[in-house]
């Protein structure tokens, strides 16, 4: 991490690509801990609210200037001297933007067992911390009733994705936006009813003509959000999961209509995944992975490959060029 942006992470200036460290595979010391080779790093819209001065307090620490990022993702034991890990396991956790790296605390890692064969980047999103999070929320906030209408946007993210397909299991009406034809194209194949571009179609025209709405899905604010709390029913549910439109400007968009949360009875939820870990984790390991293996639940993944396109694919993020979840291959198992 090289310098804190002002508005969009600039690659090469934001963020370097250094191969100036290097660790003997073989001999370097462990002292008790683990040496793990990194397969997979998730880029998350998340990962720009870390960039920041960091005296400002928020949920995730701050990037430090001059050390590596870290962020969720799988790496390969290859040796051990802790016995919580052995060579050949794969853990998920916060990983340093490394190829190689020696972990000290297994606590920190979670063991992989991965019974259903699946690729390792779907850990680090369907059946990772984006899968958590829809799947969390929806379970903790949605409070879906059947014929209900749920409008959930970025829907073509492994957020959104994940949850057309929850909403739709609930027997929601879903009407789900994103920011391309191909992606209003992929959330159509996850059953949605009503999908839209909504970068050339008026989010209001469309909760006009297929609202009112019960459930709120926000990953983007600012406007959109204004035109959810118009388009709300009373008594709504609105889970505040992102606000990505927000992310990249030091100018916060007016949302001029809150008076209506009052009138509307509306029930706002704002959330970071990691406080609902301790109801929800082991149930969705149980579940996601199996449901994912056998197809019930679907996915899209974009893949970079190696560590020096990491600052194109935090750009890619923010901006909306990626498709599906945003991968980083560091290594092949
Ligand atoms: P995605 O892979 O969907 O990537 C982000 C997407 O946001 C982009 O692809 C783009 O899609 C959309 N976007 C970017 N800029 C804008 C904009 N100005 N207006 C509207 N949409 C925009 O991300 P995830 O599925 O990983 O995450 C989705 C949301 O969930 C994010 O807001 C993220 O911060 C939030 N989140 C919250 C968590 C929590 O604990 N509360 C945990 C994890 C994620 P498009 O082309 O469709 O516009």
């Amino acid at each position: 991490f090289k310098e804190i942006p002002t508005g969009f992470p600039e690659p090469g200036k934001t963020t370097v690509y250094d191969e100036s460290e290097t660790i003997d595979l073989e001999k370097a010391p462990l002292n008790g801990g683990f040496l793990v080779k990194t397969l997979v790093l998730s880029i998350d819209p998340y990962m720009r609210g870390r960039m920041r001065d960091p005296t400002i307090e928020s949920y995730a620490p701050p990037y430090l200037i001059g050390e590596p990022l870290n962020n969720f993702g799988v790496g390969k034991v290859l040796r051990s001297e802790n016995p919580a890990f052995k060579a050949g396991d794969h853990i998920y956790g916060m990983l340093p933007f490394q190829e190689y790296f020696i972990a000290q605390n297994p606590k920190e890692y979670r063991l992989l067992e991965n019974k259903e064969g699946l690729p390792w980047s779907v850990y680090v999103g369907v059946c990772g911390m984006p899968g958590q999070t829809a799947y969390y929320a929806w379970k903790e906030w949605s409070d879906a009733k059947k014929g209900e209408v749920a409008f959930v946007t970025a829907a073509s993210g492994p957020v959104g994705a994940t949850v057309v397909q929850l909403a739709k299991g609930d027997g929601c009406k879903v009407i789900a936006s994103a920011g391309s034809d191909e992606k209003v194209a992929f959330v159509n194949s996850l059953g949605a009813d009503v999908t839209f571009n909504y970068k050339t179609v008026p989010t209001r025209k469309v909760l006009q003509k297929e609202g009112p709405i019960n459930i709120y899905w926000d990953n983007v604010g600012g406007e959109t959000l204004e035109a959810a709390i118009d388009a709300a029913e009373t008594h709504s549910r609105f889970i505040e999961c992102g606000m990505i439109s927000q992310y990249n400007t030091q100018d916060q968009y007016p949302i001029k209509n809150l008076i209506y949360v009052v009138a509307k009875q509306l029930k706002i939820y704002g959330f970071i995944v990691f406080t609902l870990h301790a109801k929800y984790e082991e149930q969705f390991y149980k579940e996601m992975p199996r449901r994912v293996a056998a197809g019930e639940i679907k996915y899209q993944e974009d893949f970079t490959h190696g560590l020096d396109k990491v600052g194109e694919a935090i750009l890619d993020v923010q901006t909306g060029k990626n498709k599906g979840k945003k991968v980083i291959i560091v290594a092949n198992d």
